[in-house]
């Protein structure tokens, strides 16, 4: 299949799961993980209707942007890879949200690091809700402590968490999730808290059921990924 019918696929499916989940369609995101994939493949995700794109590796990711960015094309880009401090600074002056903050001294340098006159950096926090399978991601008992820290940083806005569980044990994790982005509404009134990332191609429907708001997809979009030629 193509990617537009791919995508369109996954809209049928992203419908149903919020009809099953009595939800309306415009309170899931669709966002569209295109990390190894080419310009060519993105420009047809765009064609077919979609704007918000992820990436996991700074350069490669700065490489898309700057391209759409020459084109005239305006996207929302998302990188959700593990970051290192080296290069805050990139995905600070290039990406309009980052999903994987799980340390301050990360936040606290993408703020510092975000340009003037940029819209805040949009920020999630990743939890590591399944610690078996994951060395990524804050504890959950610790997400509560660094997002308050997090809402003081001047150039980020706070807007909510991020999760990958161990397949074998999702919908216990997107519970727990669920539960914490409740907690953390509650503990951070002041911010826009509005943002819940769970849910990849093979659990997408499960996610939406326990609230994500952000469903982020890629093999079912644009195919497998080779990684050889990174
Ligand atoms: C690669 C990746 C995805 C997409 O996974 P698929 O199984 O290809 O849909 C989603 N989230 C993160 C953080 C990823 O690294």
């Amino acid at each position: 299949m193509s990617i537009s019918e791919n995508i369109a696929h996954i809209q049928g499916q992203i419908s149903q799961a919020c009809i099953q989940a009595n939800r309306t369609l415009e309170t899931v995101k669709l966002l569209a993980v295109s990390k190894t994939k080419p310009v060519e493949a993105i420009l047809e995700a765009v064609r077919a209707g979609l704007q918000a794109f992820g990436e996991n590796y700074v350069q490669e990711g700065v490489e898309k942007i700057t391209y759409f960015q020459h084109q005239g094309i305006a996207l929302e880009w998302h990188f959700i890879g593990p970051l290192q401090s080296n290069k805050t600074r990139l995905v600070a002056e290039h990406f309009d949200w980052v999903e994987s903050v799980e340390r301050e001294k990360i936040a606290q340098r993408l703020s510092e690091q975000r340009p003037a006159g940029m819209a805040p950096l949009n920020v999630l926090i990743q939890v590591n809700i399944s610690q078996e399978t994951s060395k990524s991601g804050v504890a959950y008992d610790e997400v509560i402590a660094l997002a308050q820290r997090i809402a003081t940083l001047d150039n980020l806005a706070l807007r909510g968490l991020m999760a990958i569980p161990a397949p074998q044990h999702s919908r216990e994790a997107f519970a727990k999730m669920q539960t914490l982005f409740v907690a953390l509404q509650q503990a951070l009134p002041e911010c826009n808290i509005d943002t819940l990332s769970m849910g990849m191609s093979d659990d997408m429907a499960q996610a939406i059921e326990y609230g994500s708001t952000e469903v982020r997809i890629g093999t079912a979009i644009f195919g497998a990924r080779q990684y050889n030629k990174n």
